[in-house]
């Protein structure tokens, strides 16, 4: 079983100036999970003031816990914000550590030590809540494979930053390709390295960009050293800060596609995840959506005859 890992409303809404009507990102989430999408990162919980377009994060989690089985996940920058998403409930926490910290610095005003200790903090919080009530808590590293400020980062303060996460008290880390510079080679190296380090069960995900075009052949590559949770946004929604016309996140229904092709379970029903595109484009019109099979359609009669 591969765990596709919707991140649209959450990484995608956050890169566009437009605000998603509550309704609309319910409706969202709602047809995702009808579709057989086993986890949603619904948002962020992030003052308001610094991104409008998640202010309604604490809501859609509430709706989301309504869904029976939907595994509901949200990013988080500090204590505070885990401290919200533990009182509405969620499943999965991410806290984003920049192993870039310049960009750690730029992106949330925090040193390394500090984003550590912020770690730590909402690991205890975490450990004194009843059980049965304590959320999966990932160490997200972003900007793993290269970043825009201080371009290639270097291996060894990965690996740290990875070691010092488990110590804090994640369940296990993920490895992010905030700025779409992943290579298939480069890929199967830091997952070995880090898997190394934190134990070969403590790093099952990816969040991997399009950006350069190489995102479903990062995939790949992850499958191969034994990642098993891909984060993917629908229609790649979000586009690229960096490269204009490139979409963001891998796309989910490109996603599902080629997983479902090599016979890999993802538990996704393909046909109905490609008709959530139309509740997207219809609340957000003009904004692209991308992806190869939306584009150009399943092939012929499938998946008889086409699937491993
Ligand atoms: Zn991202």
């Amino acid at each position: 079983m591969i765990e596709v890992s919707e991140v649209g409303p959450r990484d995608g809404l956050q890169s566009i100036d437009r605000i998603m009507p509550l309704e609309a990102k319910k409706a969202w989430i709602k047809a995702e999970f009808e579709a057989g999408v086993p986890e949603i990162e619904v948002g962020s919980f992030v003052p308001a003031s610094l991104l409008p377009q998640l202010a309604d994060t604490a809501e859609l989690v509430a709706f989301a816990k309504t869904l029976p089985g939907l595994k509901v996940a949200v990013l988080v920058p500090n204590l505070k914000g885990a401290e919200n998403a533990v009182r509405a409930s969620v499943d999965k926490i991410t806290i984003p550590l920049s192993v870039s910290e310049t960009h750690s610095l730029e992106n949330v005003r925090r040193t390394h030590k500090q984003m550590i200790d912020e770690a730590t903090a909402i690991a205890g919080m975490i450990a004194a809540q009843p059980e049965g009530e304590r959320p999966f808590f990932e160490g997200g590293l972003s900007t793993a494979f290269g970043c825009t400020l201080e371009g290639p980062i270097d291996e060894a303060e990965i690996l740290s930053l990875a070691e010092q996460l488990m110590q804090a008290g994640c369940d296990e880390v993920g490895l992010s390709d905030t700025t779409g510079y992943a290579t298939p080679t480069h890929v199967k190296r830091l997952v070995k390295a880090v898997k190394d380090v934190v134990g070969e069960d403590k790093l099952n995900g990816l969040h991997l960009h399009n950006t350069r075009g190489v995102g479903l052949a990062n995939v790949l590559a992850g499958l191969e050293v034994g990642i098993t949770t891909f984060d993917a946004s629908l229609g790649g929604i979000g586009g690229c800060p960096f490269a204009p016309g490139a979409s963001g996140n891998i796309v989910t229904e490109d996603l599902v596609y080629m997983l479902d092709s090599m016979g890999l379970e993802t538990g996704v029903n393909l046909e109905k995840l490609l008709d959530v595109r139309k509740i997207v484009s219809a609340a957000l019109p003009g904004e692209p959506l991308y992806g190869f099979v939306p584009d150009a359609g399943l092939p012929k009669g499938y998946p008889d005859g086409y699937v491993e």
